[in-house]
């Protein structure tokens, strides 16, 4: 498949469409003035069947969720049902405008209250704004939240934020975004916040401190109600990254656990599209206290109905045009309402299952560093291939001659040669033993012909790129004829 661009098809005074005379040329020349007129729009000239075999061919080159197995680590990449895209289509949702007055619009305020509901029943929360446009928009927001809460009560000195070393780079990123020094602590032997090191760390300038549970090994934090003690006892605010929701929902909750605010990524585990198929949605949900902070407007209810609230005088003020990506949540509340709560614990339970069962079949031929059992997602090594000199990203582009897209690489940075696989709730036992069966293979082919891995892959239409030159020796632009 070697598909030039769609310029390239393009032959001289070829056309798609035939336009009659409209007179619409000198009504224009009349309106903007014949200078600020183009005729030399340089567009390529093709028949709509070119048009048609030209992208025809493209998508099939493409890789989503709907073509196969997708484990990548931390993304949660499961299926999206299509129901949910014909429910976000209806006219009562699609066909809103923005700045209708509250009373017209009820049927999308009920969504989005009982969505908020939904969100602080899930995470144990009690209060929740659905504006932010991704996790990382979400962290964003609750960290700007308790930057508020620090100055209405006075601690303004509270100038840093504590992360694993194993969390993932927006929880660093967001914290130094907000202002503040970000203080790296090192993950224990067995993968989890190390305690002591934490409470060295601590201080009267801690504002916060970030942990993901389940964590980015794919472990549990199983201290979480010590750490917050902690946490709380030094002044500061226990922040969840919930991006890793997939591998506990139903069974436990972060603010029963001591969490004061989280995210959720409704593109992960309320399975909207992501990974170019669409917008992501990032909701926060924060303890009571923090509930005054919140972006504007929120959801609300009273007598006459539902209706957005803007009177939060301790606003941090709207961190979304209008109330967020609303399309991605009335996906997540199509998700939501069609599993119920026993279908959303039987999604984590399952996730959970398949990340093991998927462990245990690859566990012989991959080093897993942090132990036998994992969450929704685990992190194997290619330590074992290195000395062949197969890492990571060779096994990487070799499953996909093998039609799977590779799991996430070098992430999380602890463990070297990382390779973490999350296969999620929506992959059959076929699928699964269909992936271990390919990275077993590798795994041979690495001790018996290593450079048909480190040369993979092999039958797509670009192979193994110069990572270096793609990276200093941009070429951004292109034009006919280079
Ligand atoms: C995906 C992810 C994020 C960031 O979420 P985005 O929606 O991509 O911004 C943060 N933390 C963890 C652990 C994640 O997996």
């Amino acid at each position: 498949m070697n598909e030039p661009t769609i310029f390239e098809r393009s032959v001289s005074g070829r056309t798609g469409v035939y336009f009659q005379e409209s007179g619409l040329d000198s009504t224009m020349t009349q309106i903007l003035g014949e200078e600020n007129l183009r005729h030399d729009l340089p567009l390529p000239e093709v028949s709509q069947v070119d048009v048609i075999r030209h992208y025809t061919r493209l998508s099939a080159m493409n890789y989503g969720v709907d073509s196969g197995f997708y484990p990548l680590g931390s993304c949660t990449m499961k299926y999206n049902p299509k129901i949910h895209e014909e429910i976000a289509a209806m006219p009562g949702f699609s066909r809103l405008h923005p700045n209708q007055q509250a009373e017209s619009c009820q049927g999308i305020l009920r969504m989005l209250f009982e969505m908020q509901c939904f969100v602080q029943e899930i995470t144990g929360m009690d209060a929740v704004t659905l504006q932010p446009a991704a996790g990382a928009h979400g962290e964003l927001t609750a960290l700007m939240v308790f930057k508020r809460h620090f100055e209405r009560v006075g601690e303004r000195h509270r100038r840093i934020v504590i992360v694993p070393d194993s969390s993932h780079g927006t929880n660093p990123a967001t914290a130094a975004r907000c202002g503040y020094e970000v203080i790296q602590i090192t993950s224990g032997t067995d993968g989890r916040v190390d305690i002591a090191r934490l409470r060295e760390q601590l201080s009267d300038e801690t504002a916060a401190v970030m942990l993901t549970n389940p964590n980015t090994l794919g472990l549990f934090e199983t201290q979480i109600a010590e750490i917050a003690d902690l946490v709380h006892k030094a002044g500061a605010l226990l922040y969840c990254d919930g991006a890793n929701m997939n591998a506990i929902m139903g069974i436990h909750r972060p603010g029963d656990a001591g969490f004061d605010a989280m995210h959720l990524n409704l593109h992960k585990t309320f399975s909207t599209p992501h990974g170019g198929g669409g917008p992501g949605s990032g909701p926060i949900a924060v303890k009571d206290f923090l509930a005054s902070y919140l972006p504007v407007p929120v959801v609300a209810q009273n007598e006459d109905g539902y209706y957005l609230n803007y009177d939060l005088p301790d606003s941090i003020g709207a961190v979304h045009s209008f109330y967020g990506n609303i399309g991605m949540i009335v996906r997540a509340f199509a998700y939501i309402i069609s599993l119920g709560a026993n279908g959303l614990r039987e999604v984590s339970e399952n996730a959970v299952l398949n990340a093991n069962y998927l462990l245990s079949k690859v566990s012989d031929s991959y080093e897993v560093p942090y132990g036998t059992k994992c969450m929704h997602e685990f992190v194997a090594s290619a330590v074992r291939q290195k000395p062949r000199g197969v890492k990571a990203l060779d096994i990487a582009k070799r499953l996909i001659d093998f039609g799977f897209h590779p799991p996430t690489i070098y992430f999380p940075l602890i463990v070297p040669e990382a390779l973490m696989v999350e296969p999620t709730e929506t992959e059959s036992i076929e699928s699964l033993n269909a992936f271990a069966d390919a990275l077993n293979a590798i795994a041979k082919e690495a001790e018996v012909s290593p450079e048909m891995v480190t040369s993979a892959p092999h039958h797509t239409p670009v192979g193994r790129l110069n990572e270096a030159a793609a990276a200093r020796n941009m070429e951004l632009t292109w034009t006919v004829g280079d």
